[in-house]
């Protein structure tokens, strides 16, 4: 047909204009090149030209300051003297360690939030790989390493006593107690930013604060929240934000894009199931149904709360009446194939049974898939958590989706997709939601547990209420930011 042509001679823009470097090796990572094209229209969200040349001057960085160079080693010396005096000399390179933890749409959210923080402040990001990072996704980097060799000292603090709140140099306790000054810099802080964070915890990206952090060499994250809408409550970064992202609701989008391939392996789960369930249909459909709390499993009013809402919302079309179906419908042959990502097989298999013992009442097809059920939560099992992002891009790849209320699962697949979801409320009860769920204005992942207030001048101000364009979440009763 003339669309085939169109879409045929349509030049490919395997770079995402510009996102992605071609200084790779395509054959050892087939996602970082194909997957812009092979499987999704092109997205509408261009990235800025700034965009580009910080992310071209930032690999120059990282090549320079990784592991096995020069810096790098220098760097890791200074970690063994208990006081550091910063020094002046110019070109210093510094470091942000993200430690992996929780879940694997918590790890991909703090990963991408951490990144931009580096990207901010001229740092670089090395990723803690005690677990499988490796496993699951490809080096975002030309040239170099974003894998934090296993030898660096810090770690195996980690094993020996874990970080936490009342580790010694947790900056948010230091702040409290003010026992940290411009006087003396630690070469160190570890930063705490999980969902029990303090507000000092949860404010170090405030001006006040990154003047004294600038200086450390070395800042070891542990996060599980997307705190990415908190960022821009730093009138420089915001400078600087606005630049990068003239479209804010497509931070998390580009951010994934750029950084997240996933490895031959899964990215060869992804296109056989595609190739084999979804590529026949004519629409696409995901449903991402995360069930919080305990006891957790199938649930009658989850599966009639996920109904509702795609009844509804005419994601899927209602079941014929008595009258209709005896009347030979023929008002379309068309074929929707509905991919749901759930822990729970039941999920998927209810709806089938819905739907083949049902006509519709519009005729269209639906067919319904769910790549796996795997009832328990297995992080850091390699075939477990590949299978979890494999699942992630497929969610992707749909044309509308629906994904639980404040699973950050189901954030990563729809803005990796550039789509807005529908959010299904979280239960209360064990009773289905009124309404059942929503639709999302953004495609931005929700900061589930922000500060809540503001840096400096705003210290009096919600934290919703600042900025026009970071505001409360529609997914969560209260607080939670996000970017519109
Ligand atoms: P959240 O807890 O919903 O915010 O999402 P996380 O991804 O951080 O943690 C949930 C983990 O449970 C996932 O990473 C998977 O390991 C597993 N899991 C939850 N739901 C699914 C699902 O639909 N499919 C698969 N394959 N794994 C899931």
């Amino acid at each position: 047909t003339t669309n085939d042509i169109k879409e045929s001679e349509r030049p490919v823009d395997k770079l995402i204009g510009g996102l992605l470097t071609a200084d790779f090796d395509e054959s050892a990572c087939l996602s970082r090149y194909q997957k812009h094209f092979l499987y999704r229209k092109p997205s509408p969200y261009k990235p800025s030209e700034y965009l580009v040349s910080k992310l071209r001057s930032y690999e120059i960085l990282h090549k320079r300051c990784g592991p096995d160079t020069k810096a790098y080693k220098e760097a890791t010396e200074k970690l063994s003297h208990d006081e550091y005096y910063a020094s002046e000399s110019n070109g210093e390179c510094r470091y942000v360690v993200w430690v992996a933890g929780y879940g694997l749409g918590n790890r991909l959210l703090t990963l991408a939030s951490v990144f931009l923080y580096a990207l901010l402040t001229e740092r670089i990001i090395l990723v803690d790989n005690r677990k499988d990072v490796s496993d699951l996704l490809c080096e975002p980097f030309p040239g170099t390493s974003w894998l934090l060799p296993l030898d660096f000292p810090m770690l195996n603090y980690t094993y020996a006593w874990g970080y936490n709140k009342e580790y010694p140099r947790c900056y948010g306790t230091m702040e409290e107690n003010h026992s940290i000054n411009s006087t003396s810099i630690p070469p160190h802080l570890y930063m705490h930013n999980l969902h029990d964070s303090r507000d000092s915890d949860k404010l170090f990206i405030c001006q006040k604060d990154q003047s004294l952090i600038n200086k450390v060499p070395w800042l070891i994250f542990q996060a599980n929240v997307y705190f990415v809408p908190s960022l821009w409550f730093n009138p420089t970064f915001q400078t600087e934000l606005v630049k990068l992202f003239p479209q804010k609701e497509t931070v998390f989008h580009h951010l994934v894009r750029y950084l997240f391939h996933p490895t031959n392996q899964v990215w060869d789960m992804v296109t056989k199931y595609y190739d084999a369930h979804l590529s026949k249909a004519d629409e696409r459909l995901g449903i991402q149904i995360r069930v919080f709390g305990k006891p957790s499993g199938f649930f009658k009013h989850v599966m009639d709360q996920v109904v509702s809402c795609t009844q509804r919302e005419k994601l899927l079309p209602e079941f014929a009446t008595q009258e209709e179906s005896k009347v030979n419908i023929s008002k379309t042959t068309k074929l929707k194939a509905v991919l749901v990502a759930s822990l729970y097989p039941e999920y998927s298999g209810n709806l089938t049974n819905m739907f083949s013992k049902r006509p519709s009442s519009t005729g269209e097809i639906v067919e319904v898939y769910q790549p796996s059920g795997e009832r328990v939560q297995q992080t850091d099992k390699k075939i477990h958590d590949q299978k979890a992002l494999a699942e992630m891009y497929l969610l992707s790849l749909t044309d509308n989706i629906v994904t639980s209320a404040r699973s950050t699962f189901g954030y990563v697949s729809y803005s990796l997709g550039g789509l807005k979801p529908w959010l299904l409320y979280q239960p209360t009860n064990f009773t289905t939601p009124n309404p059942p769920c929503v639709r999302s204005k953004s495609m931005e992942p929700c900061y589930l547990t922000p500060p809540s207030h503001g840096c400096e001048s705003d210290s009096g101000k919600n934290s919703g209420k600042i900025l026009p364009f970071v505001r409360h979440c529609e997914d969560i009763m209260y607080g939670g930011l996000k970017l519109y």
